[in-house]
């Protein structure tokens, strides 16, 4: 059994929702399958995990390449991993966020995806496991930690860079990410670049696809388009979004991700 999409929004944004919206209804529509979701509120409660705000807050460290404070991505996942919920309640994360990204070393994300589905389409697992975390007085310390799938975004750089036109290249990184997610750019597709191949112009171009006409096709590196170019070229060139390789895995994948009867496996 595959689990649900939490689906959640700084501020409640309804424009950020309704790009998510619209992007799960594509994949719906192309893939005939339909995806389970359900949409929280920003704010529960005033205790901890109870609210974005607390997320942000928590994730939020200084980052020196960027010289200012920024949302941490690797802390969001972190903390997704210790939600008091997540024993009962299994879900995949998908947080959407005006606020500025980063992970360690870099200036800036804009998401990272922790995928569900790997590039020879093989399913991970939503294991809920105890694992080792470290020592403390020669004692190990162990915790019970579920493995968390799932997508965090942040829309504030495109917001900055392509002002009224920034919604169509925000939903272009969502259906791009969802196609991280569910296993692309896929290991059928010849265009999937592999670490090593020669067509790579860059090294962030690994694991994507090397076609033009595909939303997989890695964007804003040196020989790639950038994100709004790419959104006006698909619009004008490929109504379906994805290569007729990567659409074929994605169908596939999503199809017995939904239709799999395999449930958690809790182990103790
Ligand atoms: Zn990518
Ligand atoms: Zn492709």
């Amino acid at each position: 059994m595959a689990l649900p999409f939490y689906i959640m929004a700084e501020n409640d944004d309804r424009e950020l929702l309704k790009i998510v919206e619209d992007s799960f209804s594509f994949l719906e529509s192309l893939s005939g399958i339909s995806i389970p979701r359900k949409v929280f509120g920003s704010y529960f409660c005033k205790d901890d995990y109870g609210s974005i705000d607390w997320y942000i807050k928590e994730s939020t460290d200084y980052n020196p390449y960027a010289k200012k404070k920024q949302v941490n991505a690797a802390n969001l996942f972190n903390l997704f991993g210790k939600e008091p919920w997540q024993e009962q309640n299994r879900h995949y994360e998908l947080m959407v966020l005006n606020n500025d990204l980063f992970v360690k070393n870099t200036r800036f994300i804009f998401g990272l995806t922790c995928k569900k589905i790997d590039f020879n389409g093989k399913l991970k697992d939503d294991l809920l496991c105890e694992q080792i975390y470290g020592r403390a007085e020669n004692k190990v310390i162990r915790e019970r930690k579920p493995y968390i799938s799932g997508i965090v975004q942040s829309a504030y750089r495109i917001k900055n860079w392509y002002g009224e036109e920034w919604k169509p290249a925000f939903k272009t990184m969502i259906l791009h990410e969802l196609g991280h997610f569910y296993g692309l750019a896929a290991e059928s597709n010849p265009n999937m670049l592999k670490p090593g191949d020669r067509r790579t112009k860059n090294m962030l171009d690994v694991w994507h696809c090397n076609n033009r006409d595909c939303i997989m096709e890695q964007v804003n590196i040196a020989g790639r388009l950038d994100l709004l170019e790419k959104t006006k070229y698909l619009n004008k060139h490929n109504s379906k979004l994805f290569c007729e390789y990567d659409l074929e895995a994605l169908k596939k994948n999503i199809c017995k991700l939904y239709s799999s009867r395999n449930g958690i496996k809790i182990l103790n």
